[in-house]
């Protein structure tokens, strides 16, 4: 773990796999952003099997995590870090939404909101992502979104739940 400087900004990564090993593609993601300069982990949700929405038939079935941070990075430098991350790990973009090693998204950095082409704050699909809200209520229930001034577990009762679950691996 690195040092990070006062104050630190309390961010959530959001991590998904469907290609490859799934389980070796979260832990070895994991591992990188938690030995990353300007990044402590703080806590870690277990891991959740989800269906693929959207993209090409035929896709397995997605792993997913989500992740709190405390960072000194700024937004952007967090999200260039993600992305190297994402390529590192043998994440190739083509297809919208089609099968990948690594996806990383970066749903909040603190109450912060910002719009521009390369990114998005509040994430901004994470409200209705089961995938997303299930393992984020489990380490950060009571977390606000800002722009709609609901918890998570406010944000979980809104959506269908059901095509996510717990998983039986563990970290
Ligand atoms: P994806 O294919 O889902 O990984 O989307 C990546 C694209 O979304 C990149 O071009 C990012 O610049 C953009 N993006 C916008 N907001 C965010 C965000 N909050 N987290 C991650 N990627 C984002």
């Amino acid at each position: 773990m690195s040092a990070v400087p006062c104050p630190p900004i309390r961010a959530f990564i959001a991590f998904g796999s469907n290609l490859g090993d799934r389980h070796a593609n979260l832990l070895a993601a994991q591992e990188r952003l938690c030995t990353s300069a300007g990044i402590n982990c703080m806590a870690v949700s277990s891991l959740y099997e989800s269906q693929p929405c959207g993209g090409p038939d035929g896709q397995g079935l997605y792993l997913n995590a989500v992740l709190e941070i405390a960072t000194a990075l700024a937004p952007y430098a967090l999200l260039q870090l993600l992305q190297t991350i994402e390529h590192d790990l043998g994440r190739v973009r083509n297809e919208r939404w089609a099968e990948r090693t690594i996806d990383l998204d970066l749903l909040f950095y603190d109450d912060l909101i910002l719009q521009n082409g390369s990114l998005t704050l509040p994430h901004p699909r994470l409200h209705e992502r089961a995938f997303v809200l299930l393992p984020c209520a489990e380490i950060a229930p009571t977390l606000l979104h800002p722009l709609y001034g609901r918890t998570i577990l406010q944000l979980c009762t809104a959506i269908d739940l059901s095509g996510t679950w717990r998983s039986q691996q563990r970290w």
